[in-house]
């Protein structure tokens, strides 16, 4: 940033975006997900609610032209990048030599070994192509996460963060919620990025649980209660976990919970962990 506020300018970011790429002879990469952000202020306070302290380990996948990692840097993160855009990472690396950067695709990786031990805090504008799968796996870390700040498309975003009566509530709410509290905390429009992308975006911010809420199940037995009730949106609960659990037992733990005649969307997460035990220990 220079000193002359000329770069808090919107436009000028976008610019200085689009300049960087040019510099590489290339534009954004549609299939690596590419929108990068541009405005000072978003990029500001999304590392402003990972609240690093000097020294906490922090994980950024896809940092691209790095506006977020000098950020995380500035709040004195001890960071981990993982970037699979070849050009992009040595551009990031020649200019940040000391950054612990992997060249890598982080759908594929063993994040207790690029995350070992306790503390870790992930910040990240994920792709938005892979990011529930980058989820996924973050959140099946659990507690050795402290926080997860990713920036979702918004309609994921509202899934991810949805309660019982909302629109968007179904099995990925529930599941990512046995994992972690969830907040949507900032909303961002197309402009704060370049090239802006066509929806609007979110941050998210997730606070592993101590221990998953799923009623005392491995996720594993959790998630598949979960995914078998909301297989058939429209059909009672009753007919939907008949395909996995067969209708004696599917009859009789529903009985025993929430009720024969219950939608799968009706049901909030306490009544979810009493059906899924229910189920799954007959
Ligand atoms: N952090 C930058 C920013 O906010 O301006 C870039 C965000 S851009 C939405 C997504 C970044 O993730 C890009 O740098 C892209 O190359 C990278 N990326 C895409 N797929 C990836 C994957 N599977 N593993 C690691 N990085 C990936």
């Amino acid at each position: 940033m220079s000193d002359d506020g000329w770069d808090e300018r919107p436009k000028a970011q976008s610019h200085k975006a689009a300049s960087a790429l040019r510099e590489l002879g290339r534009g954004a990469n549609r299939r690596f997900g590419q929108n990068f952000l541009t405005q000072p202020a978003f990029i500001e306070r999304i590392a402003d609610l990972a609240e690093i302290t000097p020294g906490a380990p922090t994980l950024e996948i896809g940092p691209g032209l790095g506006v977020l990692t000098e950020a995380l840097l500035r709040r004195g993160a001890a960071l981990q990048v993982v970037e699979i855009d070849r050009e992009l990472a040595a551009r990031l690396q020649e200019r940040l030599p000391e950054l612990p950067l992997l060249v890598a695709d982080a759908t594929t990786l063993d994040w207790a070994e690029v995350c070992p031990g306790e503390g870790w805090t992930s910040c990240a504008n994920l792709p938005y192509n892979v990011a529930t799968p980058i989820l996924a796996a973050l959140l099946d870390e659990g507690a050795r996460f402290r926080r997860h700040v990713l920036m979702f498309q918004l309609e994921v975003a509202e899934r991810l963060a949805a309660k019982p009566g909302d629109d968007a509530y179904g099995g990925l709410s529930l599941l990512c919620q046995a994992a972690a509290d969830v907040r949507i905390v900032l909303e961002l429009p197309p402009g704060a990025f370049h090239p802006p992308p066509k929806i609007w975006s979110a941050v998210v911010r997730l606070d592993p649980h101590p221990t998953p809420r799923t009623g005392g199940l491995p996720m594993e037995g959790f998630r598949r209660a979960v995914r078998a009730g909301f297989s058939q949106r429209r059909k009672t609960l009753l007919n939907a976990l008949t395909a996995t659990y067969g209708r004696e037992q599917a009859g009789v733990a529903l009985r025993a919970t929430v009720g024969e005649r219950r939608r799968a969307e009706e049901l909030d997460h306490a009544e979810w962990e009493a059906l899924a035990v229910a189920l799954e220990r007959p």
